[in-house]
């Protein structure tokens, strides 16, 4: 008897490099500005804090500040380490069926991790052609749905009322939306929590918010399944969220104005972005989050351009995968390191 059969054996989701030097990191969607200053602020006074103390367990003055901005009770609110964690969670509690989840063939590849580390069963559903849903592909049987939107890493959104389509027709399914990218763009499900008791809605504080480096996550949902989710939360470990955490989610959230100030100088280097890059030949979705989906000029390999690009220290991100091969995952940087990558791009399909 070998202790190799007692082990739970996965394969791992692999996330973008984190060279260790400096370079034009345009490889994990990460907010190219630096937080609010209230964050700085929140985070110096935490001197005040004391570390001997466990932190809030249920991050009340995080889900106060969260329940304030979006006008929602506390008791419809989840936060947790990164969306990650609470999108593990939500994996964790409501996938407990038979019936296969199911979610795209094409998007967050950490969704199929979970199901194997959690041993549920599941099925992807092809996108189409142009890679969309197709929300009819969504109205058959399953144990759970998980759809981002707007979609990764294509960066294409879905309307609204295809999306409430789906949760209409799953009464019997919990359906999470994952809205990483929402504040780039498209019209958010979260009104759909307030009608319907089986939609999960998440969001992160890594891309708009610029705190990837904090770990802040939350979800929005009826006040059962939040209640579900906190059960769950608590039985594995009560204090994921660390107080600097809580504190520096609290303050970022209140600062409305310079939120609106990075989100909109995104979205305008982004439309630059995509148009000097159909300049030069290549192809483009539209795109509704903080990266674009492109396909070099039919006659350049995609991944000599991604090798060539990291010699000169610009990282991006390829997913070698069926369907997106051809593709690269460019995070919106500043103007100026835009500029760079076109012009590194231009001499290399040149
Ligand atoms: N959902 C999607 C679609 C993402 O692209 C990411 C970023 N990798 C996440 C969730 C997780 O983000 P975080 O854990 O930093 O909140």
């Amino acid at each position: 008897m070998s202790f190799e059969e007692n082990i739970r054996k996965v394969v791992p989701y692999t996330p973008g490099e984190q060279p260790d030097r400096k370079v034009i990191k345009l490889n994990t969607n990460e907010c190219p500005y630096p937080p609010s200053k209230k964050v700085r602020d929140a985070l110096n006074d935490m001197v005040f804090e004391d570390p001997r103390l466990y932190p809030e367990v249920t991050c009340k003055t995080l889900n106060e500040a969260l329940s304030a901005y979006y006008g929602l009770p506390v008791e419809n609110i989840f936060s947790g380490v990164g969306s990650d964690d609470v999108l593990s969670m939500c994996f964790l509690t409501f996938f407990e069926g038979k019936k296969p989840v199911i979610f795209p063939d094409i998007t967050y590849s950490f969704y199929d991790v979970w199901a194997e580390v959690y041993r549920i069963p599941y099925e992807t559903i092809p996108l189409d052609d142009g890679f969309r849903i197709r929300p009819e592909d969504y109205m058959r049987e399953n144990g759970g749905i998980v759809i981002a939107n707007p979609n990764a890493p294509t960066g294409m959104l879905m309307e609204l009322s295809p999306i409430e389509e789906i949760v209409k027709n799953n009464p019997d399914s919990v359906v999470i939306v994952d809205e990483a990218y929402i504040d780039f763009g498209g019209q958010t499900a979260l009104p759909l929590i307030e009608k319907y008791d089986n939609i999960v809605v998440t969001r992160t504080m890594s891309k708009s918010r610029a705190l990837a480096g904090m770990r802040i996550g939350y979800a929005f949902g009826c006040r059962k399944l939040i209640k579900y989710l906190n059960d769950v939360k608590y039985s594995v470990n009560s204090y994921t969220m660390n107080t600097p955490a809580i504190l520096a989610g609290a303050a970022a959230i209140k600062d409305v104005p310079y939120f609106e100030e990075i989100t909109s100088k995104i979205v305008k280097t982004r439309e630059r972005t995509k148009k000097s890059l159909e300049d030069i030949g290549f192809f483009c979705y539209g795109s509704s989050t903080n990266f674009v989906f492109a396909r070099p000029p039919k006659n350049v390999d995609t991944v000599k351009v991604f090798e060539e690009l990291k010699e000169r220290d610009i990282f991006v991100r390829h997913f070698d995968k069926e369907r997106i091969r051809d593709y690269l995952r460019i995070t919106i940087g500043t103007d100026e390191e835009m500029d760079t990558l076109i012009n590194a791009l231009k001499e290399i399909v040149k």
